[in-house]
């Protein structure tokens, strides 16, 4: 028997694939006091059953939960093969990096985001394992479902910051715990409440993609006026660092234009208050035929970062929202999320 010490981001999905067996199998040997559909707090002892034989299917990967460290996975991976540049841009409010990542070398600029609310962890995962698929086709100098990889990335230099709140991701997944350095507040936001599935905030209650200065006060006067689960833009623009990071960057570039990632809806959202140049119309139609995702004008909200990069630049933006269902997206959501989100993501690098 081996102890195990539960570590920062664990879930008991992930600590079965750590040994190779089934979550079911670890929550049964620890005599029904973990619960797969519960949390596990860092710093608990747990018992993992000696086991011979690994269970293989999973690839060492847990397919279900995508956090923080899976993003550090494929840095390290990207890193090592020399196919990937990574940029630190910002610190999440518990000091988490917030990773750019930076392939092919053309006058283009692209930015892809995801990982900005906290239960549309399945957009993480969906942009990291796209461009692990299109630096490894673009290495091989290998078709990628009809794109040639190599060519597109001389087109265009992509920027992928794929999770923009790494702390509310982990908050979705581990819970919260007394020792949690913001636990009286998550517990205070969440009025007690003890399951964090619904929680798209920061880990301070700030809705990242209400922080932007595109209409900000307005949308502030339609959402709640407190730190809350989702909606609460701030108490001004730009107050959350994850948010400044992404802000700065992109000032920083000059992107020809920009996709957020969001789920879920199988929508895509192109325009800001006719602030959009008339190619965005034309952009987002080939968007849609490539994903069968329906295209539409406005939200009828402000305060987004598509909104403030309309906005401010004059150049397209578009959020897209990936798969159906109610977030966090099941394991299950995901097949339809890459079916319809690879094509999208290919044909997105030569708009
Ligand atoms: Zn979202």
């Amino acid at each position: 028997m081996n102890r195990y010490t539960v570590q920062r981001g664990d879930t008991v999905r992930r600590i079965a694939v750590k040994y190779g067996i089934s979550p079911l199998a670890l929550c049964n040997f620890n005599n029904g006091t973990l619960d797969l559909e519960y949390y596990v707090e860092p710093g608990r002892i747990i018992c993992v059953p000696e086991q011979k034989n690994r269970l293989r299917h999973r690839k060492g990967v847990c397919l279900e939960e995508f956090n923080f460290a899976d993003v550090q996975a494929y840095r390290d991976k990207w890193l090592s093969q020399g196919l990937i540049h990574c940029d630190t841009i910002g610190y999440s409010v518990m000091n988490q990096p917030i990773y750019a990542f930076t392939a092919g070398s053309g006058k283009k600029e692209v930015f892809y985001s995801g990982g900005w609310h906290a239960n549309e962890w399945m957009t993480s995962k969906f942009l990291c394992e796209w461009l692990d698929h299109l630096a490894e086709a673009s290495a091989d100098e290998a078709s990628l479902f009809g794109y040639d990889a190599a060519a597109l990335l001389k087109e265009v230099t992509l920027y992928v910051v794929p999770m923009v709140n790494p702390d509310g991701i982990e908050l979705v997944q581990q819970g919260n715990y007394p020792n949690h350095p913001f636990c009286e507040k998550i517990r205070y936001i969440n009025r007690g409440g003890e399951m964090f599935d619904h929680w798209s905030a920061n880990i301070r209650g700030v809705d990242l993609n209400h922080q932007w200065p595109a209409g900000w006060q307005k949308e502030a006067d339609e959402s709640p006026d407190r730190p809350w689960p989702r909606h609460y833009s701030g108490k001004a623009a730009l107050t959350e660092p994850e948010a400044l990071a992404v802000f700065n960057f992109t000032n920083r570039r000059r992107f020809d234009y920009v996709i957020a990632f969001h789920s879920q809806g199988q929508m895509i959202f192109w325009g800001y208050k006719g602030f959009e140049p008339p190619e965005s119309k034309e952009m987002v139609h080939r968007l849609s035929r490539n994903s069968s995702y329906v295209p539409i004008h406005t939200a009828d909200s402000d305060g987004g970062y598509k909104d403030w990069f309309i906005q401010n630049t004059g150049r397209p933006g578009f959020t897209v929202e990936l798969g159906t269902g109610t977030n966090p997206l099941p394991l299950r959501g995901y097949s339809e999320i890459w079916a319809n989100g690879v094509p999208l993501a290919l044909e997105g690098l030569r708009l």
